[in-house]
């Protein structure tokens, strides 16, 4: 059994961008464990529907604002999530998907310098961009163009990670730095292009698999409930042993800034992940190959060595159990 330092210890948490996919999964499991939570987002691509069942709790609140724009809330600790993340929604304005890593960044490192809050960052294994090394640990510098059309994204959240460190050694503001490896599960969004969505809506509806390149292309997918666990316990976590006293109004630098690797290890190809669908949906869909789009990485996979040394963490949700909840949510509320 885990055993958390402060985590349950009542606290105000801030996620921007908490009407979304992660976001939302992460405020429904900090206000079941009794925090308060402040959610904050610009429904740029959240949606109402996944924080509507939270408006119950007294400790909800929702802010509808853009992070790129300054905020003072008086909170203990801010998860940043604020980005769209699909490929398709980074790049339909990707001039504000940078302002969004990098002013969002900013503004949410001045909050927490100001209020003396712990921030963690939501970064991205595209930061390791087409990775030359396999699989990725924190210590790899990545391989990422800086002129093409993810690279708002990658590069975008590469800065970000670079203001976090500048702020912990410039003002000692209490970072933590997750890079999160694909995840998926409900309520991600059936038009987000991304690969699992896309593939499940596609058998559903019976029609073509789009299957990009020729499919041997690899990713790692983890099951967003095994991600959240392993969010809260790197925001969690603090060095030095968690039964010592702790004194609650004085909040000190917590030890552990990361980068961390969150993501799940079991390595697929693209091809094989369709083929996994089509079986779980029952479906009678064909795969039908379309060109790779711009720099598309090869290979994908964490180590998560740190991950299980230093938080006890790993997911535990198998790739089949994982993908029949999110089959059975799309087949609830997407058909
Ligand atoms: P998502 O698009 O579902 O959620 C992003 C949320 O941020 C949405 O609710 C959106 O409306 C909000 N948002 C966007 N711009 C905003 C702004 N300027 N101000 C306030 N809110 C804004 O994406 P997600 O999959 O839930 O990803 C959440 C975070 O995790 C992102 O930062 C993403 O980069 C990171 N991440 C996700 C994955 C993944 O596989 N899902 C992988 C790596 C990193
Ligand atoms: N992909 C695909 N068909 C789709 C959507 C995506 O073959 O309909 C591929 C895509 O080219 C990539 C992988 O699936 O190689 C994962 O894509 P996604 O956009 O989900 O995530 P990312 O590329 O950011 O890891």
């Amino acid at each position: 059994m885990h055993k958390y330092c402060t985590y349950d210890h009542p606290k105000r948490i801030l996620v921007t961008g908490g009407a979304g996919f992660i976001g939302s999964h992460l405020c429904e499991r900090l206000l079941r464990d009794g925090h308060d939570v402040v959610c904050l987002d610009n429904f740029f691509t959240g949606i109402r529907r996944n924080i509507s069942h939270l408006t119950g709790y007294p400790g909800f609140e929702l802010i509808r604002h853009d992070i790129t724009e300054a905020i003072l809330l008086e909170v203990d600790w801010i998860f940043n999530l604020a980005c769209p993340a699909s490929p398709i929604h980074y790049q339909y304005n990707p001039v504000k998907t940078t302002k969004v890593n990098v002013l969002g960044a900013l503004n949410m490192l001045g909050l927490a310098k100001r209020v003396r809050a712990r921030v963690l960052q939501a970064s991205t294994s595209e930061v390791y961009g087409n990775p030359e090394m396999h699989p990725q640990t924190e210590e790899y510098w990545g391989s990422v163009n800086p002129i093409g059309r993810r690279s708002c994204y990658d590069e975008g959240k590469r800065v970000a990670e670079t203001l976090f460190f500048d702020y912990l050694r410039q003002n000692k503001v209490d970072i933590k730095v997750v890079r999160i490896f694909n995840t998926y599960g409900p309520r991600m969004r059936p038009d987000d292009g991304r690969v699992v969505s896309n593939f499940i809506i596609q058998a559903m509806r019976g029609r073509d698999i789009t299957i990009y390149g020729d499919g041997s292309q690899t990713r790692s997918f983890c099951y967003v409930e095994d991600l959240i666990e392993g969010m809260i316990r790197m925001m969690d976590y603090e060095t030095g042993e968690c039964d010592r006293e702790i004194d609650y109004t004085k909040p000190s630098l917590s030890g552990f800034p990361g980068p961390l690797n969150l993501g799940n290890p079991h390595e697929i190809t693209i091809r094989t992940l369709a083929e996994k669908i089509i079986e779980i949906v029952g479906s009678r869909s064909q795969l039908v190959f379309e060109p790779l789009p711009e720099d598309d990485p090869r290979r994908r996979c964490p180590d998560i060595t740190k991950a299980k040394d230093m938080l006890a963490w790993e997911p535990h949700i198998s790739f089949e159990e994982g993908l029949q909840k999110t089959v059975d949510h799309f087949l609830k509320y997407e058909k």
